[in-house]
């Protein structure tokens, strides 16, 4: 059967769509409309439970200490919701050594984390070979003792095109230089109307996940991300759900036809706030309650993708909330410029976070993303 005739028929009472989800099924986007419209939170908290339920038992739930490394602020994107780039003729831009990055890693392992996101811009003046090095001597350097993701999607587009190359041999070129994880980041909201509007350079939608296929196609692990909070109508929003969730469709189908992806397709889905201080486009930030209620609509329609991530990077304490909306992982970073110029603060006192999970009734557990921890199922002992 076609995943999306599980969603065939449309159904606008909670208590309906509750029955549809205890029997298996998925919402379409009619009903993820009339949900969002119509549903009380309190609804909304337990549709999101019961879908959280096929993939994590109750109370638990996972956390990671990590640190996203902005090797470099140059870029030529020009997105206008941004605070941090510098063109490359403007005073500030700045390229991370080597031995600046080590240090970084080196911090972060003190902290007890072992993950770190690369994040940059698009940088002309970087060509691959420095892309190749700088991952190849971490990975000398650091062995499995952490894990890194290694660019967003958004950047990999611009270093395959300024190398010539296509995505499959950019791909293949990272992952000879021991990369094993580019995130699904420089998403934002996948409407070609929202990139036109805010992030012309940014590539277009159907070109980012030409490039995420080939990335898994090449045995690379990667995740789905969103960001909410510009202007985007909640039409733009649905449209965004809907095609990632037909990606991962597409993925998991291939998966099982050719055997050529093994790598579960997404991973995990992380959404974060938009922080709109000192960006061009400036406005207000969405409120906590809508980021929450968002949260558990994302956990809802995702019933392909096993980890719905909160942020705490851009919620502090209370994206713990989420863990009662679907989300059952978080980060806690230790850095991330991109977001910190914007308007984010962050928060070093891990066991105040960790505690106000305890007091929602989870327990956190750490997760190794170098050891390939997977989610535990409800009915598994
Ligand atoms: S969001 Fe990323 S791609 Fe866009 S301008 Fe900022 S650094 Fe560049």
């Amino acid at each position: 059967m076609d995943m999306g005739d599980l969603a065939a028929s449309l159904d606008t009472s909670v208590a309906g769509i509750a029955a549809k989800i205890s029997q298996g099924l998925r919402i379409g986007r009619d009903e993820a409309r009339w949900l969002w419209t119509n549903a009380s939170d309190a609804e909304m908290r337990s549709l999101a439970a019961m879908v959280r339920g096929r993939f994590h038992e109750p109370g638990s739930c996972t956390y990671m200490v990590m640190r996203i490394i902005n090797y470099t602020n140059v870029c030529v994107a020009q997105c206008d919701y941004c605070a941090f780039y510098k063109l490359p003729a403007q005073d500030g831009g700045y390229v991370l050594s080597h031995d600046e990055v080590f240090a970084k890693l080196d911090e972060l392992l003190a902290l007890g984390g072992d993950l770190a996101a690369f994040n940059g811009g698009f940088n002309p003046h970087l060509p691959l070979s420095y892309y190749c090095e700088l991952f190849a001597a971490i990975r000398a350097r650091y062995g499995d003792a952490l894990e890194f993701y290694a660019l967003t999607i958004a950047e990999f587009m611009y270093l395959a095109d300024h190398a010539r190359l296509s995505y499959a041999e950019a791909a293949e070129r990272l992952k000879g230089s021991g990369v094993r994880w580019i995130t699904g980041g420089g998403s934002e909201i996948l409407t070609e109307e929202f990139r036109a509007r805010h992030s012309k350079f940014k590539y277009t939608v159907a070109e980012y996940f030409l490039a995420q296929r080939a990335i898994v196609e090449a045995g690379l692990k990667t995740t789905a991300t969103m960001v909410i909070g510009f202007d985007e109508s909640l039409e733009e929003r649905l449209e965004h759900l809907e095609r990632t969730r037909q990606f991962q469709d597409q993925l998991l189908s291939s998966n099982d036809q050719t055997g050529k992806n093994q790598t579960g397709g997404l991973a995990s889905f992380l959404c974060w706030t938009f922080k709109p201080y000192f960006t061009q486009i400036g406005g207000i930030e969405i409120s906590t309650a809508e980021y929450l209620r968002h949260l558990a609509l994302c956990r809802i329609y995702f019933d392909n993708i096993p980890r719905i991530r909160t942020s705490v990077l851009t919620q502090n304490q209370r994206a713990l909330e989420g863990l009662n909306y679907g989300a059952d992982d978080f980060d806690l970073p230790i850095e991330d410029e991109v977001t910190q110029k914007a308007g984010a603060t962050i928060s070093l006192d891990f066991e105040r976070i960790l505690n106000y999970a305890r007091e929602l009734g989870f327990e956190p557990e750490y997760r190794h993303v170098s050891l390939g921890q997977q989610p535990r199922r409800a009915d598994e002992s």
